[in-house]
């Protein structure tokens, strides 16, 4: 098969879909790889390490999609590298379709086969390649709330560990997932007072068991949200519903009762975000205030340590890219898991969360 990386377009995404050693895995299948070039810099990687690897460097993005079977990435499409996918063609990256009624658009009327990340699964019930990005994303929480807090950065100026003779400040996590635990962990590591909300009793347990007295576990309720959300210094929003855009859990009336300058960081803005207030933000614009409080809504927030995260992403991403190089879109049929992950099929949607966000038959 011909495969195809070409260079991330968003706002300082400096990640990329294949490293120099999954690209030598790919040709070592027997495949050939097409990488545009100065694609992997952002991570150190440089064109001739790549042909090192085997890949052949294109000059455009343009000559990459056209001369691929399948287009392997970190983000959604854009609106410019939509029309140029194609019938016939594989598309194997994150999508976030359910908030994003106009890329759903964009990639049925392409007619390509659309394999998002986030909804293949695993034999646990685990997102195996949202994991890894959930995981940078969950440690990056705690540092982004820290800076946000910080009084230049318009937050309350309060130091998420105190010192001692000062109390730390209080964090309250919600939803005690890849990313809640990752945050409790980095959060705890700082020496804040750290409390997780979830929906699922078992989570609070295994977290409890993990954590063994370093956290507060609390049943995700509106009242619970509520008290935890007004004794906050910062807010992380972790809930995620599989292929569904977020629920709307801390609303605009409710900042009213907030401290002032206490921030929130919204982590599944990629799914539309989970509090009401929220709106997607950049790398270099990362935070806005809403009623006095801090948001922090990065959509791509890996994309800060791309080192980190392109080799996180490619560990979990190689080998079901490795089963659809070798195997074309029977490598579906093959694996109900990666089955899972196809949300667009030539002009229909194929994933039930995604159909049923959007209102559309499948
Ligand atoms: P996960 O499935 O591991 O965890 C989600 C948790 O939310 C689950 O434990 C679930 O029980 C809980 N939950 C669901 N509804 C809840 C509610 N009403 N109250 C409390 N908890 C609730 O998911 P994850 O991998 O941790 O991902 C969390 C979110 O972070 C997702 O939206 C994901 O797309 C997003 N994410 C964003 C970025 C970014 O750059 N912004 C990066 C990675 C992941």
């Amino acid at each position: 098969m011909r495969v195809g990386c070409p260079k991330e377009i968003k706002n300082h995404e400096y990640r990329v879909g294949l490293t120099p050693g999954a690209v030598r895995e790919y040709v070592t299948h027997g495949h050939s790889v097409l990488v545009e070039t100065g694609a992997g810099l952002g991570i150190g990687a440089t064109d001739a390490d790549y042909r090192a690897a085997g890949a052949t460097i294109a000059a455009s993005a343009e000559a990459v999609f056209s001369g691929s079977d399948m287009v392997v990435k970190v983000k959604e499409p854009q609106p410019h590298e939509w029309v140029q996918l194609r019938e016939g063609q594989i598309l194997y990256t994150y999508l976030h379709l359910a908030p994003d009624p106009a890329q759903t658009e964009g990639l049925l009327a392409s007619g390509v086969s659309a394999i998002a990340y986030e909804t293949v699964t695993d034999a646990r019930g685990g997102l195996p390649l949202l994991a890894p990005m959930s995981e940078v994303a969950g440690r990056l929480s705690i540092q982004a709330a820290a800076t946000a807090l910080e009084k230049a950065h318009g937050g309350r100026g309060i130091l998420l560990g105190g010192v001692p003779g000062v109390a730390p400040a209080k964090v309250t996590i919600i939803g005690g997932g890849v990313v809640g635990k990752e945050a409790a962990k980095m959060a705890i590591g700082l020496g804040a007072d750290v409390t997780i909300l979830d929906r699922s009793i078992q989570r609070l347990r295994d977290l409890d068991d993990l954590f063994a007295g370093r956290v507060h576990t609390r049943y995700s309720t509106l009242a619970a949200i509520e008290a935890e959300v007004f004794s906050a210094d910062a807010v992380i929003g972790a809930v995620l519903i599989p292929g569904a855009s977020a629920p709307k859990l801390v609303t605009r009336a409710m900042l009213a009762g907030m401290k002032k300058g206490a921030v929130l960081v919204d982590v599944a803005i990629d799914q539309g975000g989970c509090f009401e207030t929220s709106h997607a933000t950049t790398h270099a614009e990362p935070t806005f205030e809403v009623d006095g409080i801090v948001h922090y809504c990065v959509a791509n927030m890996p994309g800060a340590v791309p080192v980190t995260s392109t080799h996180a992403l490619n560990n979990a991403t190689l080998p079901f890219g490795l089963a659809l190089a070798d195997h074309g879109l029977d490598a579906l049929s093959r694996d109900p898991h990666l089955m899972r992950g196809l949300n667009v099929h030539r002009g229909q949607v194929t994933n039930r969360a995604v159909a049923d966000s959007l209102g559309r038959d499948m």
